[in-house]
């Protein structure tokens, strides 16, 4: 028998609005302060920095803060020696520090070996870095798997260093320790993985790490308040060594991620980037898509590549795990990368709130999709019975209207609603509205999770 469901469904408007509601405490802006706290520390692949930043996360998080000894080896890597570094200084011979870690932690080559000597200006160039593209900017440099010891400046003052004799000081220990790395697990209804990981072993850089931190901060705190489908687990670690470390360590649990992306470089002012999982076409992929497509405003999609962040080490051909990698601008295409200039004006509130809203939805995406099946599969069901149809005729069909056409058709157990999402290009809120109604209509139920 046919029940006819209140109301006119016909009528619903073309689109609506994004389901977002951020709270105040996970805005833009307080994202942004959350970045110039953190940005002042010097953070590494190891060390003080990295401890200091974690401790930083877990008081807006429950984060757990993990130490993996130097010396470990993990596949192919060993965990280095952990580097601290206290001071840093050149001085000409009036005693005046000309480069100053204090002034800037960029100043020093990362994982500099220690070292206080007095040399001349031909041997001090030998260990000075500067960007002749950049005049006036520090550039970040690190050296961590060969020993060496150095000292990043503007090109400017490079090019303007008289003849003396400097004093040289890097008050800085590689000793056996450890990388540290933090992690929280969210628990959802299922065992059943998403992976969010971001890098937290750049100085002071902003866009290019801080950013990353500060969205899967947001992120994990909005998350842990929902319920969830997916079980939830965001890392905070070191670039490519404590990625490389946490799979090797979680290896046998590798198989419960099913879907993931790495957030890096999230608050400038570019429009979003999408890089794709090695498999190309993953769930999360195909999500990243279809959201970023139905956002209306510009975006990117980058095919997998074997270069970038931690999605390197995640999309290994021993791994394969369905992780992307979410951006506004990639790493190497603004010229503020990896240079001084990626500070906090660089870095805007509106960017950062809109990456989370990107993110959240995509999440939405993947824990609402699922299969379902039109229960009245011969011909069109009778919509207007239901109170489903226009019973005016003639008139365009409208977009709500189109969405109840396209699930009743493509529901044969075979399409994922986000299969049946991409292929119409509707709104997801009007998609899962289309289901509800369909749903209480007796027309269309699901066959798998989430029920
Ligand atoms: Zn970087």
């Amino acid at each position: 028998m046919h029940v006819a469901a209140s109301g006119p469904k016909f009528e619903k408007p073309g689109r609506l609005p994004a389901p977002l509601d951020l709270s105040a405490d996970d805005d833009g802006r307080s994202m942004h302060r959350f970045v110039a706290e953190l940005y002042p520390i010097c953070r590494s692949i190891t060390g003080e920095g990295v401890r200091k930043t974690l401790n930083l996360i877990l008081e807006h998080i429950p984060l757990t803060i993990c130490e993996v000894p130097s010396g470990l080896q993990v596949f192919d890597w060993t965990v280095p020696l952990e580097w601290n570094i206290r001071d840093a200084y050149i001085k000409n011979s009036a005693g005046e520090r000309i480069v100053d870690f204090r002034a800037s932690n960029l100043h020093v080559l990362g994982y500099s070996v220690p070292v206080h000597t007095r040399i001349g200006l031909s041997e001090l160039r030998e260990h000075l870095f500067s960007d002749p593209q950049h005049p006036d900017w520090i550039p970040y440099r690190t050296s961590y798997h060969e020993p060496a010891w150095g000292f990043c400046l503007p090109h400017s003052q490079f090019l303007a260093l008289p003849e003396d004799e400097y004093e040289v000081r890097i008050d800085s220990s590689l000793e056996s320790g450890h990388l540290t790395y933090g992690e929280l697990q969210l628990r959802g209804r299922s065992s059943d993985e998403v992976l969010i990981s971001c890098h937290v072993c750049h100085p002071s850089l902003c866009n290019d790490n801080l950013s990353g931190v500060a969205v899967a901060c947001a992120l994990a705190k909005r998350l842990g308040s929902m319920d969830r489908r997916y079980s939830y687990r965001f890392l905070f670690i070191p670039g490519t060594i404590g990625s490389i470390a946490w799979t090797a360590i979680r290896q046998s649990h590798l198989s419960k991620i099913k879907h993931g992306f790495v957030l890096t470089c999230v608050g400038d002012r570019g429009s979003p980037t999408y890089k794709t999982s090695r498999r190309g076409d993953a769930e999360i992929d195909r999500a990243w898509m279809y959201v970023l497509k139905q956002s209306g405003s510009a975006f990117d999609i980058l095919p997998f590549s074997p270069f970038g962040y931690d999605e390197r080490q995640y999309c290994s051909p021993g791994l394969n795990l369905p992780v992307g990698c979410f951006m506004r601008t990639p790493h190497g295409q603004f010229q503020e990368y990896h240079t001084s200039a990626d500070d906090l004006n660089f870095v805007c509130a509106a960017s950062l709130n809109d990456s989370v809203a990107k993110a959240l939805t995509v999440i939405d995406v993947i824990e609402q999709n699922c299969k379902y099946l039109n229960l009245k599969p011969f011909c069109e069901p009778k919509l207007g019975d239901y109170g489903l149809y226009s019973s005016i005729g003639g008139r365009p069909v409208g977009d709500f209207q189109m969405a109840i056409l396209w699930l009743l058709n493509m529901s044969d157990g075979t399409n994922s609603l986000l299969d049946i999402a991409a292929r119409c290009n509707l709104p997801w809120e009007m998609l899962k509205e289309a289901v509800r109604a369909l749903g209480e209509a007796g027309l269309l139920k699901p066959i798998e999770e989430p029920s």
